[in-house]
């Protein structure tokens, strides 16, 4: 390729002509990169995952027709990263006048200085060019966020200087939106924008003008409008101005995870889970699962509050501590493998706490015990997918008959399968986790360790901070309960 023009004499000459780079906005030039992404068949927001069938079609068609568009949803459910990735269908480099504070088009100058600077110099104005990581600008609302931040000031100082008046374009301080001229720019929580702001935007977007302290200023800019809100704020509060949401073109709902699976391809690849000890590092299955889980349960717990949401962030903190108290436990114990266990998920609870806003009624039993009956559920549901229709009568006869095992958080897992495996029956049930005798200590201990927290999930065993693993005594012989006529102790059902 030959040499990027440095003016705008050798742009003319250049693939980037007038008749290309003059019309092109940037929304077309996002739809252009799009459908030929899509052509080539290439992923279109690599990371994110359980979009392909809801949400990115959607957004598809957005930037197809050119729309501005709003992103409702959650507390994290990947809004940002998808608005970030959106700066993937710019294209690698523009052409700007060199110097310009708001990225001017060299065929199409908004800014009088540049206007003036290409009347004077002709073809010899100088050009930069301008990265698409440089074309992405993101802004959090909140309620303190001024015309001045967004829009932009007239600069008394730079008018006295220049010798002009106020209402002269020289003397504007640009604001975050003008200086995102020709690329992205996006609004965090658009409903926390205050109501004559978001007048200013619509001015923008319809007119392509905008008052600013009483002087009308031309702004005739070129940017994609992104914005994301909570969907509570944006009907129920309704906060976005009626005519500012009539003039964005698609409103696009994200969601969670639909099943357990895609939360945990989410959460394994936002976790820190590879870490860099000198020991193996093992999250069996299982225990990812129930962490995952732990999200779900949340999510449809009437304690904790759905306004807010259970974000992603959840399960990918707790996996990360996860790690960390299995980590810690074997360095002190001097286990040669790091593998997590149950235990650890509940060692873990102070990275859930913080992640759900509680209800009344959760905040009279507490968030760290919401968390611990949170986990329980998610045991038992993981436990039935696996253990379904296994038998685990000779298990829970062994604590019947008085048996009982108190595991230290720290014991090393060669000290707690020793005290594992004189549980009658139990081991023969860990094929089932795929794991098998010749397998080392620490996956044997954790997948029994499992099976124990299960069976107490389900309510066949009891579990104490005194006594660990127990059981009543059986009463014998006693009349059974018609009802059951396996003798078990019903089993609890968990949604
Ligand atoms: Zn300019």
């Amino acid at each position: 390729m030959s040499p990027q023009p440095r003016n705008l004499g050798e742009l003319r000459r250049s693939p980037w002509s007038e008749e290309k780079i003059a019309q092109r906005t940037v929304r077309q030039e996002l739809r252009e990169n799009l459908l030929a992404k899509m052509e080539k068949g290439e992923a279109l927001f690599p990371g994110v995952h359980g979009y392909d069938d809801t949400v990115i079609p959607q957004i598809v068609n957005a930037l197809l027709s050119r729309h501005h568009f709003i992103l409702l949803g959650l507390r994290g459910q990947a809004k940002s990263r998808i608005v970030r990735g959106l700066v993937s269908f710019l294209d690698p480099q523009v052409p700007v006048v060199a110097g310009c504070e708001i990225n001017d088009n060299p065929y199409r100058p908004l800014c009088r200085s540049c206007r003036e600077r290409i009347a004077e110099e002709a073809d010899l104005t100088p050009i930069t060019w301008l990265s698409r990581d440089h074309r992405y600008v993101e802004k959090l609302a909140t309620p303190d966020v001024t015309i001045a931040d967004i829009i932009g000031d007239v600069d008394p100082i730079k008018a006295a200087r220049a010798g002009k008046n106020l209402a002269d374009e020289l003397t504007i301080h640009y604001g975050l939106l003008p200086r995102a001229n020709r690329g992205i720019f996006a609004i965090n929580e658009l409903p926390d924008l205050a109501g004559k702001i978001q007048v200013g935007l619509f001015n923008i977007m319809q007119e392509g003008d905008v008052q600013i302290k009483g002087y009308p200023v031309r702004m005739a800019l070129d940017v994609l409008l992104v914005f994301t809100a909570n969907p509570e704020d944006y009907t129920a509060r309704g906060k976005i101005i009626t005519p500012l949401k009539d003039r964005i073109g698609s409103e696009i709902r994200t969601h969670y995870p639909a099943t357990v699976a895609e939360g945990m391809s989410i959460t394994a690849q936002e976790s820190w889970t590879s870490r860099d000890g000198k020991r193996r590092v093992e999250i069996p299955e299982y225990v990812r699962e129930v962490v995952e889980e732990v999200a779900f349960q949340a999510r449809e717990d009437k304690r904790v509050d759905r306004r807010s949401g259970v974000s992603q962030r959840l399960p990918i903190s707790t996996i990360e501590n996860v790690l960390s108290n299995a980590e810690q436990r074997a360095v002190r114990s001097h286990d040669s493998a790091v593998v997590a266990r149950i235990g650890d998920v509940y060692a873990a609870i102070p990275a859930m706490t913080g992640k759900f806003e509680l209800e009344y009624e959760g905040e009279m039993r507490g968030a760290e015990n919401i968390a611990r009956e949170l986990i329980r559920a998610a045991v038992g549901k993981t436990f039935t997918k696996y253990f379904a229709s296994a038998n685990f009568q000779s298990v829970v006869q062994w604590f019947e008959m008085g048996g009982e095992l108190k595991v230290p958080s720290n014991a090393s897992s060669a000290e707690l399968l020793g005290q594992l495996k004189k549980i009658q029956g139990l081991f023969e049930h860990l094929d089932a986790l795929g794991v098998r005798s010749k397998d080392d200590a620490a996956l044997q201990a954790s997948a029994a360790e499992f099976i124990l927290e299960g069976l107490w999930a389900h309510k066949r065993i009891n579990r104490s901070e005194e006594r660990g693993f127990f059981a009543e005594a059986r009463k014998t012989p006693e009349p059974r309960d018609p009802r059951e006529p396996s003798g078990r102790a019903p089993r609890r059902q968990f949604n």
